[in-house]
């Protein structure tokens, strides 16, 4: 063993004992965590407690549970009953709390009681980076991304998943039945025991039908046809990558392109992203601090492609920059699309792929959209009609707002690298987050409490990333300032 760097004693007793501090580096990141939460005014923020009772049992201040969920979401503990143990043997705990150990329940408790306070303090943190001048390019990539619930996908129904599982039962009844039936006819065939078990699987598919058919009851009150029964906020929801759908929630960011901070996010339970992209750019616009007036750039993927989203955005002074989904009914039927024929604004015509004029028609309103249709006289005569229409004229519908699309793919096609900095951009932090959340994502279920959760990531997060852009000291300072 001499070879060999040697430990202490456990038996050793030390003359001039080390102090706590003394074990917590200067620039550990449990300091910015301390320094962080003692500069916050809590009780503006809204969290509960900040005044001691006049009587009962002394309660824990919310500076230490707010400084014991920070510090866990850093370090991946984001359980209550984890931090509870790591209170209880982990030295930067005791340092940042003092040495106090909440139990679960009142771990627990204050995420579920201080959520919209949590989100709050989220906020709070991008406020700082927007002081610190970290947000000077006024750009910023949204997207969503699914994460799962706390719900196994057998607990959660759709009318045809519901279906499915009727059918499945009433297979097996059959299938039971017909074999009782055969020991009925060969009593030497089939042993008691089994028709003991067959007779009691049939009650349990009984029990099991009865309870399908009150969800079924659920699922017609059900606005949006979906019911969960662990997580009744949790969707079920096409994920890129997954056969079966997951159940969870779909969590929006909004990305800064410079530093990869998120400025803003939104857990919602729809499981697409058509109707996000005017809200969070907006939300991106103001965590930013960008001024209404001034240019700001909103990227998003094909899954955003919506045109009143685009619209608002335009309205609004954002520039989205989204390119457009590429489903089209009729190059799936190998005929020509949209894309073929060539919008004149002068004339206010179409040159078809046969170089003849599609003219105004007249106007409709499609969905609540005003839509202009244009057709040719010349289509009956077109050599190449087999290949644009199956009618006797192609019809080409326009919406009255198109110009702010067609803008927008001019923008598109003047800045190629758009797309490859939006996914630069966003990838980081979703790639980031999930690893830290490992395999099951969120803990808590209903969409209030995984607001909070998410709150809790996103700011762990951002403490991290401007750990690494700024370092310990101009964080610390950013913090104070
Ligand atoms: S069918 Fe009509 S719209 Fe299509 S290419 Fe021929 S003329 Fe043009």
């Amino acid at each position: 063993m001499k070879r060999f760097i040697k430990g202490e004693e456990r038996s050793q007793s030390a003359l001039f004992p080390e102090r706590l501090d003394d074990y917590i580096v200067e620039d550990n990141p449990v300091r910015i965590v301390d320094v962080f939460v003692e500069e916050l005014h809590l009780a503006d923020l809204g969290f509960v407690g900040t005044e001691p009772e006049a009587t009962g049992r002394p309660s824990y201040h919310p500076s230490t549970l707010l400084k014991l969920y920070i510090y866990g979401y850093l370090n991946r503990l984001q359980s209550s009953r984890r931090l509870e143990r790591e209170t209880q043997r982990n030295v930067e705990l005791m340092w940042l709390l003092g040495r106090l150990c909440p139990d679960f329940k009142t771990i627990a408790d204050f995420r579920r009681d201080n959520g919209p306070a949590i989100q709050k303090v989220c906020g709070h943190f991008v406020k700082l980076c927007r002081e610190a001048k970290l947000f000077t390019e006024a750009v910023a990539a949204v997207d969503g991304s699914k994460f799962k619930a706390v719900n196994n996908s057998d607990r959660a129904f759709t009318a045809r998943k519901l279906q499915v599982r009727q059918e499945q039962l009433e297979e097996n009844v059959a299938r039971y039945l017909a074999e009782l039936d055969r020991a009925d006819r060969e009593p030497t065939r089939i042993t008691e025991d089994r028709v003991a078990h067959i007779q009691k699987r049939m009650e349990t598919i009984k029990t099991r039908m009865r309870e399908l058919d009150g969800i079924r009851v659920q699922l017609e009150a059900a606005p949006d046809g979906q019911v969960a029964l662990t997580d009744p906020d949790a969707r079920c929801m096409a994920s890129r990558g997954r056969d079966t759908p997951m159940v969870g929630y779909n969590v929006q960011t909004a990305v800064d392109a410079q530093h990869h901070l998120i400025v803003a996010h939104e857990v919602t339970n729809v499981g697409n992203d058509r109707t996000q992209l005017a809200p969070m750019a907006q939300k991106a616009r103001e965590a930013m601090g960008c001024d209404p007036e001034a240019a700001f750039t909103a990227l998003a993927d094909r899954g955003y492609f919506n045109g009143d989203q685009i619209l608002e955005c335009a309205e609004a002074g954002i520039t989205a920059l989204v390119p457009k989904s590429l489903t089209s009914n009729n190059r799936a039927k190998g005929l020509f699309d949209k894309q073929d024929f060539r919008y004149q604004a002068e004339s206010d015509t179409f040159l078809c792929p046969s170089n003849q004029q599609a003219i105004r028609r007249f106007e409709t309103v499609e969905n609540g959209r005003k839509i202009i249709k244009y057709w040719s006289s010349s289509c009956p005569r077109c050599p190449i009609k087999s290949r644009c229409t199956t009618s006797d004229y192609r019809r080409i519908a326009r919406w009255e707002h198109e110009h702010v699309l067609d803008t927008m793919q001019q923008r598109l096609d003047d800045t190629p690298d758009a797309m490859r900095v939006r996914r630069r951009t966003v990838e980081h932090p979703y790639a980031t987050l999930k690893s830290w959340m490992g395999a099951t994502h969120f803990l808590t279920k209903t969409l209030p409490k995984v607001s909070t959760e998410m709150s809790l990531h996103v700011l762990a997060y951002n403490i991290k990333r401007v750990m690494q852009i700024l370092g310990m000291q101009k964080t610390m300072q950013i913090i104070r300032a």
